[in-house]
């Protein structure tokens, strides 16, 4: 008998065409008819280990173990990310996960900070933030507090290999019903109405379907190709526009933390697994020649390389419509935000939760689709400002850094950063992704610094306040050294298990 239900067609199977696979089998697998199409021969990017916190929603909405996926992608916790010679060379500084101090009342903690620090009585920031001192010291530990019911939550987020979790996403999508075809997309075939009516596949083969979502990457092939939705290129404020990514031998001890290092004309990236390290340098080809960049990579490197460099290129900026028609672009198709802050997997993670909320019936409505990309642009751009910071408040001299530093900024930047240099003001709107804290930290990270304070941080009594801030570092401090090492974590709940992997 012919299935009736409405048939999703997937393009590609990266990190981005299996997440959405996992999961609309999960949620759709009954009222919808799933199909995935992937290119053997093309490949993916692959490149994509580190993760933040929201992972953990979407592994919990599948079901699936922790520990489970972590022996099964290599992968290690995540505290946070260190930022080393973002601000100046020598310094360096955490975006950790999870809460920095205490709030007192209605007032955010780093009011109180900021007047303490006035008075001399306060340590710098990292002091205060629980994931940052853990990292440091290369603790992990989940599960509630070990020394006292006043420590906060540890959020953590991990680092896997990205084909290990691809294949494990496929596992589950498959199981669940997603059907696999195997092939090349030679064409887009569109309706009378100018809506995408199939793909053509090699061997005469087509796929039809309702509603499609673009995960060919960055060759967009429905959404660009076929579609011609047009591309908003934020390269004048995000300019690097190349990659180079080489895997090095496991280094110790295993560190809970991604680090990001700026370098003459753009930054690498370390990311620990458990059997091998992830190495990247992102740069910008106006500023530094290929081979230099390789020379600069390989140089810096903590182990020896196990694999040959691989390059990549970009541009950064977003699609025009993340939605258009009836096809939806997801992962590198939606379009690219440098992996200087982990989200890209994240906003795959964010546009599958978007379009199951606003889910089309069999016609689609401009209204969602409208909604639709609202959403998704609010999301991008407030990304992208908060990756812009990190370049625009440097004191480096090298000419990228000077033309990082002197580029106009998106007003909604310059608005956050000036409510800040006033009294120290961080506002987070609705559905913003990143919080008050992790802005805190890579705000004073890169060296701004707010004229005042809430004025209702002076109700505390100076003492009482230095007291305050004493208790806090030594709570955590304790909290943290009773944790046990990541590595002896690693051990005893999700050491990998995967032979090839270990080779
Ligand atoms: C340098 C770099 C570092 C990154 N680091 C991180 C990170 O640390 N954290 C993070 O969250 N993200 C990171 N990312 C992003 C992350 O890698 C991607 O978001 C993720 O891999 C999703 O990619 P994708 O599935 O959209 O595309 P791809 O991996 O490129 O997959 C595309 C799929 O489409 C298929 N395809 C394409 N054309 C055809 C065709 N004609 N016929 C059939 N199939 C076709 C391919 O076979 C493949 O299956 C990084 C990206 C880069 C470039």
């Amino acid at each position: 008998m012919q299935d009736q239900r409405p048939t999703i067609v997937i393009a590609g199977g990266g990190t981005a065409g299996w997440m959405v696979a996992a999961a609309f089998a999960r949620f759709l697998g009954t009222t919808h008819r799933l199909r995935l199409v992937e290119s053997d021969e093309i490949g993916t990017i692959g490149v994509g280990e580190a993760t933040i916190p929201q992972i953990r929603l979407f592994k919990e909405a599948l079901g699936m173990d922790e520990d489970a996926l972590l022996k099964a992608t290599d992968g290690t916790f995540k505290l946070g990310i260190e930022f080393v010679g973002w601000r100046e060379p020598g310094h360096r500084y955490m975006h950790a996960f999870g809460g920095v101090g205490r709030d007192v009342g209605l007032i955010a903690f780093q009011h109180y900070w900021l007047r303490a620090r006035k008075m001399g009585v306060a340590r710098s920031l990292d002091a205060y933030a629980l994931n940052e001192i853990a990292a440091l010291k290369g603790k992990m530990h989940r599960g509630g507090p070990l020394t006292a019911r006043a420590i906060p939550d540890m959020p953590y987020a991990y680092h896997f290999d990205a084909s290990l979790f691809a294949r494990m996403l496929r596992a589950f999508a498959e199981a669940q019903g997603v059907e696999r075809n195997e092939g090349r997309i030679l064409g887009v075939e569109l309706d009378e109405g100018g809506d995408v009516a199939a793909l053509a596949l090699d061997g005469e083969r087509r796929i039809e379907g309702d509603l499609f979502i673009d995960c060919t990457g960055f060759r967009a092939l429905l959404i660009e190709q076929a579609l011609q939705t047009g591309f908003e290129d934020w390269s004048h404020w995000l300019p690097c526009d190349r990659a180079l990514a080489v895997p090095s031998s496991r280094t110790e001890p295993l560190l809970p933390y991604t680090r990001a290092t700026a370098r003459a004309a753009g930054w690498q990236w370390r990311i620990p697994l458990q059997h091998r390290t992830g190495n990247g340098l992102v740069y910008c080809s106006a500023h530094i020649a290929d081979d230099e960049a390789a020379q600069t990579l390989v140089a810096n490197l903590d182990g020896a390389p196990i694999a040959d460099t691989r390059p990549l290129r970009f541009t950064t900026g977003k699609r025009r419509l993340g939605w258009n028609r009836n096809v939806i672009a997801m992962g590198l198709s939606s379009g690219f935000l440098e992996p200087l802050e982990s989200t890209s997997i994240h906003l795959i993670q964010s546009a599958i939760s978007r379009l199951l909320q606003l889910l089309p019936a069999r016609a689609i409505s401009d209204a969602d689709r409208r909604e639709y990309n609202r959403q998704t642009d609010f999301e991008m751009e407030r990304v992208r400002d908060f990756l812009i910071l990190h370049y625009a408040l440097n004191r480096r001299a090298e000419p990228f850094w000077q033309a990082c530093r002197t580029m106009a900024l998106p007003d909604t930047l310059t608005h956050k950063l000036e409510l800040f240099a006033a009294n120290g003001r961080i506002v987070r709107e609705h559905e913003e992704l990143f919080t008050e804290v992790g802005w805190l930290q890579v705000l004073i990270g890169q060296g701004a610094e707010p004229q005042g304070y809430h004025p209702l941080a002076d109700a505390i009594e100076a003492g009482e306040l230095a007291e305050y801030m004493r208790t806090i570092e030594a709570l955590y401090a304790r909290e943290a050294d009773a944790m046990p090492r990541h590595e002896d974590f690693i051990a005893r709940f999700c050491a990998a298990q995967n032979p090839a992997v270990a080779a």
